[in-house]
């Protein structure tokens, strides 16, 4: 396996280990917040076995691993979330959580995936398939469900629509999709928040950088980075332009 295969194996894989474990915690009627620790630890374990088997040398940095900061001299490294929108993982009827995965080698992103399982969707880095058409007549927003003030404006502004859901990899699966035609996260995130997603926009033709408009680096030793915004070429300069004012 390659690493774009790799990253999009290990999202999957985790992926479908998650669904398995949420169905089974519904049919015994689990404890909601037991069952979003079980969802991240099951995960985090997995790809870190997995991982210890095909990349031993590589290091990793993961939302539920500790972070020693060996990584940071490190020349690749993985960025993982295991279970993004943890707090909407328990609720069968949502669809808001996903599984992230991205390597850094030389500072650089090399390769990642999105894995959506309730969706159906994965994203995977190097596999070709670009943006979907648009969807939508009206230009569309997607943003977080806290901290809507600055993107309520930015959205009224260009004249779009704005909606919001949990998960930064499902909003980053709503515009490679075409359902949405920008994602903006009006916060800062950590790293393993976006990586993944910035990856996966990138490789599908998405234009992606932070909130001040500037690019991300990664790997960096505090891991956050300052907002995110996913966006479709054609609205990427009026967006930045929005923020900017
Ligand atoms: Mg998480």
């Amino acid at each position: 396996m390659n690493d774009h295969e790799l990253a999009g194996y290990l999202a999957e894989y985790a992926g479908i280990e998650l669904l398995k474990l949420r169905e089974v915690a519904h049919q015994e009627r689990a404890n909601s917040w037991q069952l979003r620790d079980q969802g991240d630890l099951i995960s985090h374990n997995l790809i870190k076995e997995e991982l210890l088997k095909h990349r031993p040398d590589d290091h990793v940095l993961s939302e539920e691993g500790t972070d020693d900061r060996s990584r940071v001299d490190a020349d690749r490294v993985w960025i993982i979330d295991p279970l993004d929108g943890s707090q909407d993982f328990p609720y069968p009827e949502s669809a808001e959580w996903a599984v992230h995965i991205a390597l850094i080698e030389s500072g650089e992103i090399k390769a990642g995936a999105v894995a959506c399982p309730s969706l159906g969707r994965h994203h995977v880095t190097g596999s070709g398939v670009g943006v979907a058409a648009r969807k939508n007549e009206e230009p569309l927003i997607v943003s977080n469900r806290w901290n809507t003030y600055q993107v309520s404006t930015i959205a009224e502004s260009i004249g779009a629509q704005l909606t919001c859901c949990g998960s930064a990899g499902i909003k980053t699966s709503l515009v490679i999709s075409g359902d949405a035609d920008v994602y903006i996260h009006g916060s800062g995130l950590y790293e393993w928040d976006a990586c993944a997603p910035v990856a996966v926009s990138r490789d599908a033709g998405l234009v992606a950088f932070q909130l001040d408009g500037t690019d991300f680096k990664f790997n960096k030793e505090t891991p956050v980075v300052r907002g995110l915004v996913i966006s479709r070429p054609e609205y990427s300069k009026l967006v930045r332009e929005a923020l900017k004012q």
